[in-house]
């Protein structure tokens, strides 16, 4: 098995359950880099065979040659882009699943932005400052911060009131889009150039999902209940079947595009993150160019990838078979970033 003679490492967060699971499956043995403390849930669920422990994300750099001596490939979630950054991550000499360069694209809003425009995809409008403000809206700030203080404004004025206590911190206006939450997970090989629909899920966020568990009549009384984004946890969808054929054109459309933005483009799994209204509209707020938790209800697979392959597939499980298959093929500088 060509495989044993690399291993597959990720930082014990996000979605590195699944991934560890997902590289034994395939036949890979696997690391978990662990913040000190967090390390149970890997030991637990008995999907490392190896536990590197470090006191914070920022020191990964300092082990990398570790890895290297392993033979490991890191296949990299959320946690990892954010606690280190993509500039960081950019500069890591350790082998490395997907392209680095497409991070940058997908860490800055406007940049985001113009790629998913460029695609063709409908996203909400942007407000360059409070003077315009003629719909409701949701302020974001930038940053870790996961959706804490965003808030909702109606027009100038009250946008005004609002950000008073965040004016030092940068923030973008977006039009505020009534209707579901729809996150599709992706997954585009590199290898076959085809792309496949691995799941869907919607989120729910403190304490904005709970809020509808208190009558308008309270809500009213209440000094103040703003809402925020905080994200709890995930929940399986599958979606509404003759919204697929739109869903899986629109993957297409930012794969295509992200070719010309950062060469050889986006492969592996990404999540275009939207809204679907009762117009049936789909605008998208925002892509995430790698592995999403949202895919961690599916650790056994989804209905979508029970149809194509009927064995568990996991997003991790469906990581560590392309990994193997282009060890397998002599491609594999074809998968690393
Ligand atoms: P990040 O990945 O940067 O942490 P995120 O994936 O949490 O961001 P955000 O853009 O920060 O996504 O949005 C957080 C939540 O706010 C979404 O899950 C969604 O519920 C809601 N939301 C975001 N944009 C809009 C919008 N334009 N209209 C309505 N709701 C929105």
């Amino acid at each position: 098995m060509a495989q044993l003679k690399y291993k597959i490492a990720t930082i014990g967060s996000h979605s590195a359950l699944q991934i560890l699971k997902g590289a034994h499956d395939e036949g890979f043995a696997t690391i978990a880099i662990c913040k000190k403390g967090f390390e149970r849930p890997y030991k637990m669920f008995n999907v490392a065979d190896e536990i590197i422990n470090i006191n914070s994300y920022h020191n990964f750099p300092k082990i990398q040659n570790q890895l290297i001596k392993k033979n490991a490939i890191i296949v990299p979630h959320a946690s990892f882009v954010t606690y280190m950054g993509y500039e960081e991550v950019e500069q890591l000499k350790v082998m490395y699943y997907g392209n680095k360069k497409i991070l940058k694209w997908e860490s800055d809003r406007n940049l985001e932005r113009q790629w998913l425009k460029n695609a063709g995809l409908k996203v909400p409008l942007v407000f360059n400052k409070a003077k315009g403000i003629d719909r409701l809206v949701i302020v974001k700030f930038m940053g870790a911060e996961g959706g804490r203080g965003y808030f909702l404004a109606k027009d100038e004025k009250d946008f005004n009131k609002k950000i008073k206590p965040y004016k030092l911190r940068k923030y973008v206006i977006q039009e505020y889009i009534i209707g579901v939450p729809l996150f599709t997970h992706y997954f585009y090989s590199s290898l076959t150039n085809e792309i496949e629909i691995m799941g869907c899920d919607i989120r729910y966020e403190s304490n904005v999902d709970s809020l509808g568990r208190i009558s308008a009549r309270d809500q009213i009384v209440l000094p103040k209940i703003d809402p925020s984004y905080v994200i709890v946890g995930n929940i399986p969808v599958t979606v509404r079947e003759s919204f697929l054929p739109r869903l899986i054109e629109m993957g297409d459309a930012v794969v295509k595009e992200s070719g010309k933005l950062a060469p050889p483009g986006l492969f592996g799994p990404f999540c275009l993150e939207t809204i679907l209204t009762p117009e049936e509209e789909i605008y998208v707020f925002e892509i995430s160019a790698r592995i999403v938790a949202g895919t961690n209800p599916f650790i056994d697979g989804s209905p979508y990838t029970w149809l194509k392959y009927k064995e568990p597939m996991s997003t991790g499980r469906r990581i560590a078979r392309e990994i193997k298959m282009a060890i397998k093929t002599n491609q594999l500088k074809k998968v690393l970033g």
